[in-house]
C-alpha cells in the first residue's frame, strides 16, 4: 500500500533593474528581473519547497542556503533536479504539481507551455503532471505595484518502498501491542 502526501510552497522575490527575468526555467523579456542568490526563479523555488514539504524533507533555504558561494547564480532548474534526486533518496515519487505565479507584469500566459515543459523535464515528470497558472494582484500591495513577483505551489508525492516506516505502530489484532 502506498501513501500519498501533499506539500505547499510559497516564495517572493523583488524585481530590480539589470537582472534577467527567469520564471519556470524560461527567460522572459522584461525591463527588470528578480533579485536573488540564484537566478531567483520564484516559481521554481515555490515548487521546490512544495516537493520538499510533501516529502517532509525540510525547505529550500536549508538545502540551498544563500550563504553557499558554490551555488551563487545557480539555475533554479538545477535546484529542481537536485530536489528530484533528494526525493528519490526519501522514496518520494512526485505525482503532480500545481502552481500559481502572482505578477502584475509581464504577461505569463504565453510562456506557460514552455515553463511546464522545462519543469516537467527537471523533475522527470510528464507535462500533464505539472500545471502552471498566473494571476495579478489586482494592483493591490507590493506585488500589485510591480515591486516583485510571488509564486505559490502545491505538490503531491507518493511514498514508495519505505512507506511502512511512516505508518503508526500497531500491535497484533487482539494481542498485546509491542513496544515500539
Ligand atoms: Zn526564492
Amino acid at each position: 500500500m502506498s501513501m500519498i502526501r501533499c506539500g505547499i510552497g510559497y516564495d517572493v522575490h523583488r524585481l530590480s533593474e539589470g537582472r534577467k527575468l527567469i520564471l519556470g526555467g524560461v527567460e522572459i523579456a522584461h525591463d527588470r528581473g528578480l533579485e536573488g542568490h540564484s537566478d531567483a526563479d520564484v516559481l521554481a523555488h515555490a515548487i521546490a519547497d512544495a516537493l520538499l514539504g510533501a516529502a517532509a524533507a525540510g525547505d529550500i533555504g536549508q538545502h540551498f542556503p544563500n550563504t553557499d558561494e558554490s551555488i551563487r547564480g545557480i539555475s533554479s532548474i538545477e535546484i529542481l533536479k537536485r530536489v528530484s534526486a533528494l526525493l528519490d533518496k526519501e522514496d518520494a515519487r512526485p505525482v503532480n504539481i500545481d502552481a500559481t505565479v502572482i505578477a502584475e507584469a509581464p504577461k505569463i500566459g504565453p510562456h506557460v507551455a514552455a515553463m511546464r515543459k522545462r519543469i516537467a523535464a527537471a523533475l522527470r515528470l510528464s507535462e500533464a503532471q505539472v500545471n502552471i497558472k498566473a494571476t495579478t494582484n489586482e494592483r493591490l500591495g507590493t506585488i500589485g505595484r510591480g515591486e516583485g513577483i510571488a509564486a505559490i505551489a502545491t505538490a503531491t508525492v507518493e511514498m514508495v518502498g519505505r512507506d511502512r516506516r511512516a505508518r503508526p505502530h500497531r500491535g497484533r489484532p487482539g494481542g498485546p501491542s509491542l513496544p515500539s
